[in-house]
């Protein structure tokens, strides 16, 4: 049933081993991802909102699930690998600090300072090949190549010459659809689930949203004539459903055409083609664009995130400094790993692997109890 442009095979793993008697590559690959520690740990991680306004909202873990969920229906349609797109979208957040984009940004500045960055996506390579321990047979997960270059390549280029150590990532090519798909399915479920969070927050009035976001207000109106008695929630649910659907068949109809245009047949097409085939319409790109705005604006900017976020930024830079001057406090583990590599990315690796309530015990530990 796959189209000729999916992948069909691996190029394989980067240690070989034997196949698995009933299980495909990119099914290991899947199952691997689900029973690894950086994925469990997805839970306790924010996604936009902390714990402090609701167990409703969605976590880092609840979110990836509803990318995954988004990845496969567009991938079934498109007649793609759905075993690699589920992989793919279960493993493409597990590079994220805690705190959501606050933690990322303190990471990036504290190590910025060092002369160096903090990329997520690099970091979730790390991750796999390296951070996590499961086999005696080799460090990482062992995943096979098309996962490690979906981590990489899946929602952004990384330049050759800038980036020497992805050169086996075949960086002046596009990557496969199954991972290009990847970046929409994301941003199609944080944009809506986003604005259900934010309306259920309090902090975006559902007037709000009808003036900002037409696609939404076209939507709400109709639902608004077809159940004029049903309660405003059940209203808002049933026109957001609407727009994800929207979103969701505008993107696999659009692919399809760009696939047609560009006569793409096999994944070599795909992977010499100058462009990214994975998108929506020009209409539909309009109200994405029209709807990322809208939530930069009212939600990711609003004034009613910031002490979260001045506090995120404060917990990440104070610890990192605490490491950088009492190394001695870190794990042994983590001693150890200073002895090969800089101590500023034996930190930043450390920061970035933990929890929201990790961080917040180890900051009291290390940066309040001392001022005391
Ligand atoms: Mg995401």
């Amino acid at each position: 049933m796959l189209a000729d442009y999916a992948v069909r095979d691996s190029r394989g793993r980067r240690y070989p081993e034997p196949s698995h008697p009933y299980r495909s590559d990119f099914q290991r690959d899947r199952d691997r991802v689900i029973h690894s520690r950086a994925f469990r740990r997805l839970e306790a991680k924010t996604q936009v909102f902390t714990r402090r306004y609701s167990d409703h909202f969605r976590n880092r873990l609840t979110h990836t699930i509803e990318v995954a969920q988004i990845a496969r229906t567009i991938a079934l349609q498109l007649r793609l690998n759905v075993d690699l797109v589920e992989a793919l979208a279960l493993v493409h957040d597990v590079g994220h600090p805690p705190f959501g984009h606050a933690g990322e940004k303190a990471l990036d500045s504290a190590m910025r300072e060092h002369g160096s960055f903090f990329d997520h996506n690099l970091h979730a390579l790390r991750i796999v090949e390296d951070f996590e321990m499961r086999y005696p047979m080799f460090r990482g997960l062992n995943l096979t190549f098309e996962i490690r270059e979906g981590i990489i390549k899946h929602s952004r280029e990384y330049e050759a010459d800038r980036y020497p150590e992805l050169s086996e990532y075949l960086l002046d090519q596009r990557p496969p659809l199954e991972s290009q798909l990847i970046d929409l399915a994301d941003e199609i479920a944080y944009t809506t689930a986003d604005l259900d969070d934010g309306y259920e927050a309090h902090l975006l009035s559902l007037e709000q949203i009808l003036q900002g976001v037409p696609v939404f207000a076209d939507f709400y109106r109709e639902v608004d004539q077809t159940y004029p008695d049903a309660i405003e929630k059940l209203k808002f649910n049933e026109a957001l459903r609407y727009v994800l659907d929207k979103l969701v068949t505008d993107l696999i109809e659009h692919t399809q055409n760009q696939i047609s245009a560009h006569a793409v047949e096999t994944l070599e097409d795909v992977r010499a083609c100058p462009t990214r085939l994975v998108g929506v319409s020009s209409d539909v790109e309009q109200e994405r664009c029209n709807l990322k705005q809208f939530l930069h604006k009212n939600l990711y900017f609003s004034e009613a995130l910031d002490a979260d976020k001045d506090d995120a930024e404060r917990v990440v830079g104070e610890l990192f400094k605490f490491w950088i001057e009492y190394p001695e406090s870190l794990p042994s583990a983590y001693q150890k790993k200073a002895e090969r590599e800089p101590l500023p990315r034996v930190v930043c690796d450390y920061i970035a692997g933990m929890t929201d309530n990790y961080i917040y015990e180890q900051h009291l530990k290390y940066c309040c109890e001392r001022v005391k």
